[in-house]
């Protein structure tokens, strides 16, 4: 069995995966949540949700609840039976390059790396350490956002401001979304038949978080988050893009120092901002269909933004693209989302087949016609999938090298 952990400053979320017959089968997941406060765990496993209030003083009370109650509940006879636990870690600055498997030298990469990512990377070293407390057996494994990106050229991921900013302060373009991209770069292989080396894709992953990637032959050539995840297209609470100087000349009207600024640029702006509404794409939709004006405008604004992002992408593959692929909550779910930016992007030559853009799908369907110059594709993402699947590789390795010792 394999164990994927999301894990945050105060909440832990996992999924467990068994082996069966060489498919990954999901058997429970859940969410252990204001840990340091009052602390509940939910657990949803053969179709029963159940929630539980616990006191979680910190993650390790939380990670040893997870694992007693996932026993009392039989889904596991005991803690060894949970062989690998691959977790989720958002920055792994420039020195990891591909999942791994956790020792000393990882964890104090991920602990440098808590000053690029403050938000991200303590939760998931706090849940890294109690785990190995509670299965010490298990392999650990590390899965990185900011991995994937890794392939991006140094002219795409620098940022024209002095360069020993990057020489000395790490300044620089990491990317995120990187477990989304890669899975859904192998699922494009599968789906098109085509060596993932010689893929090129736009994806669009429009969650909360969205982000644009231009993958180019199977790797990422470029992305539109950056040093941090508030860069790029516009989101649910984040700003994206704008112009920085914005940042000084606020903090002084509103008498609120960078970092304050850069919180409401994080959590008060994208279409919670400019709607004063919501930061839910459906909520906004249904306002965009009344025509409520601020809703309204921060749906096109959205959809304005992401269009130009993906003629960027397109500019920066530079030769024949093999497609467009719309991923995450946003982009999985709203036809009227995938229409919109289509509409905006009238120099690419796209065309959408309006009945598969709103029929139903399981895991994947091509929703452009065929006089579409770029072939349009929603794919649903699966980044628990793909850490599970890494974590199986790195192990089954790990078991080899030491059967080829003995
Ligand atoms: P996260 O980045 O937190 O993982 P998700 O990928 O789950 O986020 O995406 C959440 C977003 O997806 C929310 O803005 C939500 O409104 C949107 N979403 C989910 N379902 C739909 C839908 N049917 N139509 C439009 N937006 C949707």
């Amino acid at each position: 069995m394999v164990l994927v952990v999301n894990s945050g400053s105060s909440s832990i979320k996992f999924r467990l995966y068994k082996v069966v017959q060489g498919h990954l089968e999901i058997i429970a997941e859940g969410i252990a949540e204001r840990i340091g406060l009052d602390g509940s765990l939910t657990i949803k496993a053969n179709g029963i949700k159940d929630t539980w209030q616990h006191d979680f003083p910190n993650h390790l009370r939380a990670v040893e609840t997870i694992i007693a109650s996932l026993q009392n509940l039989q889904l596991i006879n005991k803690p060894t039976d949970i062989e690998g636990i691959g977790f989720r870690v958002v920055h792994g600055t420039n020195k990891i390059t591909k999942p791994i498997i956790i020792d000393q030298e990882t964890k104090m990469i991920i602990k440098e790396a808590a000053k690029l990512a403050p938000l991200h990377n303590p939760g998931a070293l706090i849940a890294i350490e109690a785990f190995e407390k509670v299965i010490p057996q298990a392999t650990l494994v590390a899965q990185f956002d900011t991995a994937f990106h890794q392939t991006i050229p140094e002219v795409n991921f620098i940022y024209p401001v002095p360069y020993e900013w990057y020489q000395n302060h790490q300044v620089r373009k990491y990317g995120f979304h990187g477990i989304s991209y890669q899975f859904i770069t192998q699922k494009m292989a599968e789906i098109t038949g085509k060596a993932s080396h010689k893929l090129n894709l736009i994806v669009c992953h429009l969650g909360n978080g969205a982000s644009v990637a231009a993958i180019k032959k199977g790797v990422s050539f470029d992305t539109t988050m950056g040093f941090t995840p508030l860069a790029g297209l516009m989101m649910g609470t984040r700003s994206g893009n704008i112009d920085p100087s914005i940042l000084a000349y606020m903090g002084k009207e509103l008498n609120l120092n960078l970092d304050e600024v850069t919180d409401l640029l994080n959590k008060k702006s994208g279409l919670l901002g400019l709607s004063q509404f919501s930061s839910d794409m459906r909520d906004i939709e249904n306002e965009w269909k009344k025509g409520t004006k601020l809703p309204s405008l921060a749906y096109e604004k959205y959809v304005q933004i992401a269009a130009d992002f993906i003629v960027t992408m397109a500019n920066r593959i530079g030769e024949p693209i093999d497609a467009l692929v719309f991923t995450a909550g946003i982009g999985e779910n709203s036809p009227l989302i995938r229409q919109s930016i289509i509409m905006n992007l009238p120099l690419l030559n796209l065309v959408l087949d309006n009945n598969a853009n709103h029929e139903k799908y399981q895991e994947w369907s091509k929703i452009s016609a065929p006089t579409s110059k770029i072939p349009i594709y929603v794919v649903r993402t699966n980044e628990e999938l793909m850490i599970a699947q890494e974590t199986i590789k790195l192990m089954t390795s790990q078991n080899k090298k030491l059967n080829n010792l003995v």
